[in-house]
């Protein structure tokens, strides 16, 4: 890398240190150890951004494991973070608040005639914290001498109309909330680069500026859920009842009842952790109708339910967060309409940032390595020509799998968007014969009705925070935008009761003297499910300053 004060270059530029980031970065330099390549991330540390479910298909790492670190196979870590299988594999559909029934035999069946449905079966998949396999592969990464530099926030990208990139820009470090520089003030440089990986995670913001700025094009609108999960710390008993290799997906209550509602799409998540831990989730697709609704709500309600409550009664929470997760799959990922590649000229999309989440495995830990290590060979052969490397990325793509994935669960989570459940799950079934359903975004989903399951009492948002270990300096801009604050009162405090207050997870929306703010934005997570969210699209996330946000560790 190139530095001095205000600017730095580097061949390869990543955007991200998530699993899609570090595997890209790991295959250049184990193929082009002359190549200088670097990685910025705004997390103040390996993996403390990092959130998923995480149940994860292993060949894809395994793959790039072999090729950075052979001997992977004998060392002692291998084993803490992959040796946990599944062995025991439950779906369930809840009926109500006691009763459940699994649907594994009709999964199997399918499985066994060639159904899209048989994807959904996690049998022998790892169960690991994505945090601490993301710290790993930090490890791993800066060993084969890539650079990781965590605390770097990138607010835009810097190209042409065509798209080429000649750099991106960090975000300013220091100033105040009226924007005025501090003491320690340090001006966001310009960072320049041959060739940008975008690898943001989900709805990232810069990927997104350069979807606009380029003229990339989706065949279908982003559709997202927001993801809600805590780490508990439950008694021997529970734990040995549940079982240490055990995952539980479970549809039906508290989102979904086929006949008198409410209608929405997700579910909630078990996973065994070790050390007498299991993950609690709930997953709601965020087309959700609902004023009222906060996911936090349904998370409760899924923990109350008696086939969960057995396991987790009175157990601690020790580690809480959220996500959104890219659920538009195949159709819904942004390509240079002339080409078809995922991102165009020396810009390559990688990971979530681009959506590739299989949403009939639920799954797409494993698509974000494969487009890493995709995206690691295009950059490692096309550093003599940069402008062919999203065409040669996204050739990859075919060849090595991801693209047939995609394409094979392209219309499944359109058709539940546009028929609702009870109609649109089995629909779904007919997979590749269906027609491509349009759909809306996210947002224009909301209506004034009731979420009949809202907790009596609220829930303790400030208690789930603080399990994230969030931390952001307080006086700094204010990074939660309203951008007319006038619609607030004007339209949506009448019509849906502001219900941005309700559906942050992290409380940072408040009426305050009879105006709306964004009044405790250092509680942020950084989920961005405002941003989707809010009925007017009134909302702009922007990113603060580095080092800030959760500190995840175990999940
Ligand atoms: Fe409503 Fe959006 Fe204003 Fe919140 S920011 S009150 S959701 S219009
Ligand atoms: Fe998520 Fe927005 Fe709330 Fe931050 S302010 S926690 S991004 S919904």
């Amino acid at each position: 890398m190139v530095s001095n004060s205000n600017y730095s270059k580097a061949s390869v530029l990543i955007v991200g240190a998530g699993p899609a980031g570090l595997a890209a970065a790991i295959t250049i330099k184990c193929k082009r150890p002359d190549v200088d390549v670097v990685v910025l991330d705004k997390a103040a540390g390996p993996g403390e951004h990092n959130l998923s479910g995480a149940v994860m298909e292993s060949a894809p790492l395994h793959k790039l494991l072999d090729l950075a670190l052979p001997e992977w196979r004998q060392k002692d870590k291998t084993q803490a973070l992959l040796g946990r299988r599944v062995t025991r594999d439950d779906i369930l559909v809840f009926l109500g608040k006691n009763a459940s029934v699994s649907v594994m035999p009709a999964i199997k069946a399918s499985r066994f005639l060639h159904l899209c449905f048989g994807q959904m079966i996690h049998h022998n998949d790892a169960i690991l914290s994505i945090s601490q396999l993301t710290a790993w592969l930090a490890e791993i990464a800066e060993k084969v001498g890539v650079e990781v530099l965590y605390g770097f926030a990138v607010e835009d990208i810097i190209c042409d109309s065509a798209g080429k990139a000649s750099a991106v820009k960090l975000k300013d470090q220091g100033l105040d909330r009226e924007n005025r520089p501090q003491p320690n003030y340090v001006r966001g440089e310009t960072f320049a680069a041959d060739i940008i990986m975008l690898a943001e995670g989900s709805d990232g913001l810069v990927s997104e500026s350069y979807i606009r700025k380029a003229g990339l094009q989706r065949n279908s609108p982003p559709l997202y859920s927001v993801g809600v999960k805590e780490i508990l710390q439950v008694s021997p008993q529970q734990y040995q009842a549940f079982g240490d290799s055990r995952v539980v997906h479970a549809m039906g209550y508290p989102l979904w009842t086929p006949l008198l509602g409410p209608g929405m799409f997700g579910g909630g998540i078990m996973y065994s952790m070790g050390e007498n831990r299991i993950a609690v989730g709930m997953i709601v697709g965020a087309d959700w109708k609902y004023f009222n609704f906060i996911p936090q709500d349904a998370l409760v309600r899924f923990k109350e339910h008696r086939f969960v409550r057995r396991f987790i009664e009175d157990a601690d929470v020790v580690e809480a967060g959220a996500k959104m997760i890219p659920e538009g799959g195949y159709w819904a990922l942004p390509r240079d309409p002339a080409t078809g590649s995922v991102g165009r000229q020396n810009v390559l999309i990688l990971g979530d940032s681009a959506g590739f989440v299989n949403m009939l495995k639920i799954k797409g830990l494993h698509n974000a390595i494969s487009t890493g290590i995709a995206a690691g060979n295009a950059a490692a052969e096309a550093l003599n020509s940069p402008g062919e490397t999203a065409q040669l990325y996204t050739r990859y793509l075919e060849t090595d799998g991801v693209m047939k994935e995609m394409r094979s669960a392209r219309n499944y989570r359109q058709t539940i968007a546009k028929w609702g459940n009870s109609i649109g799950i089995p629909l779904s079934g007919l997979g590749g014969l269906l027609p491509r359903f349009k759909v809306e975004r996210d947002y224009q989903a909301m209506t004034g009705a009731r979420y009949k399951w809202a907790l009596d009492k609220p829930f303790d948002k400030d208690a789930f925070i603080a399990a994230g270990r969030i931390e952001q300096r307080e006086d700094q801009p204010v990074h939660c935008e309203i951008l007319n604050p006038n619609l607030c009162e004007n339209e949506c405090a009448s019509t849906y009761d502001r219900p941005c207050i309700k559906f942050c997870p992290a409380g940072v929306y408040e009426l305050i003297h009879g105006a709306m703010k964004p009044a405790n934005p250092s509680n942020c997570l950084h989920c961005k499910t405002c941003e989707n969210k809010c009925p007017y699209d009134n909302i702009r996330w922007h990113v603060p300053e580095g080092a800030g946000g959760p500190h995840y560790k175990t999940m």
